[in-house]
């Protein structure tokens, strides 16, 4: 008997392992910022040319205005990644950025993480933000960025069934530094390589670090030579294609 115990005890000790091990694969599959099971991913692109694309996540807000002087007085192009939600609350903002020939792109209508979520959900998340991207004016590509970059299989399954490109990024300089505008200033500068895609919210609890670092950012940059580009002219500098 006490035999048969001991047996039992490591199948499911074995067992249990592999689920952990299974879960802490599907977990780091969730978040790799490079790889997904379907279609195409971009975090950043390989080209010689000192190029890089300033992206802008969890918008519109109410400061919409501020990022978009910033660029307008750096004459900076840049892609904002909108929710859904916040487009239907600041229609005016939306409408300025496309006016202002930034590119928009999607970034979920409810900034839910989608994963283990069902296709129908995740199809509704995708098309209602398109629509109102599209309702703002804007005409060019949109690119998906997903929330806190989580994606199993059913996103990238919709989104390679429906052409939508997942783009992530390659500098995140309020991961770490969340509030402290030298600290994002210094990061991005020693991060940002020709190709990169810089991750920064502007429209965050603490945001407003990353508008007082953004006219410096690009500033610096460009001082080592860099031009700014939307994410999807970046794509078309990729030497892979
Ligand atoms: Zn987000």
């Amino acid at each position: 008997m006490k035999k048969f115990f001991k047996k039992t005890f490591m199948v499911f000790s074995a067992l249990a392992l592999v689920l952990v091990l299974a879960g802490f694969g599907l977990l780091m599959l969730s978040n790799a910022r490079s790889f997904q099971l379907f279609g195409k991913l971009t975090d950043r692109v390989d080209t010689g040319r000192k190029v890089a694309a300033l992206t802008f996540d969890d918008g519109p807000a109410g400061n919409t205005g501020e990022v978009l002087d910033i660029l307008r007085d750096k004459n900076a192009k840049a892609t904002f990644y909108v929710i859904g939600q916040s487009v239907e609350l600041y229609p005016d903002q939306t409408r300025a950025i496309a006016a202002r020939g930034h590119e928009l792109g999607n970034h979920s209508y409810s900034h839910s993480r989608l994963i283990l979520k069902s296709p129908s959900r995740v199809e509704l998340e995708i098309e209602k933000t398109n629509e109102l991207i599209r309702g703002a004016g804007y005409a060019g590509e949109i690119t998906f960025r997903p929330p806190y970059g989580k994606k199993l299989v059913v996103l990238p399954w919709y989104l390679s069934r429906n052409n939508i490109e997942t783009v992530m990024w390659d500098v995140e300089p309020d991961t770490e530094h969340a509030g402290d505008a030298g600290a994002i200033l210094d990061y991005t500068l020693e991060k940002t390589e020709p190709g990169s895609i810089i991750l920064l919210h502007p429209f965050g609890p603490e945001g407003s670090a990353d508008i007082r670092a953004l006219p410096e950012i690009i500033d610096g940059l460009r001082e080592e030579g860099y031009s700014f580009v939307t994410v999807s002219e970046l794509k078309k500098m990729d030497s892979e294609n």
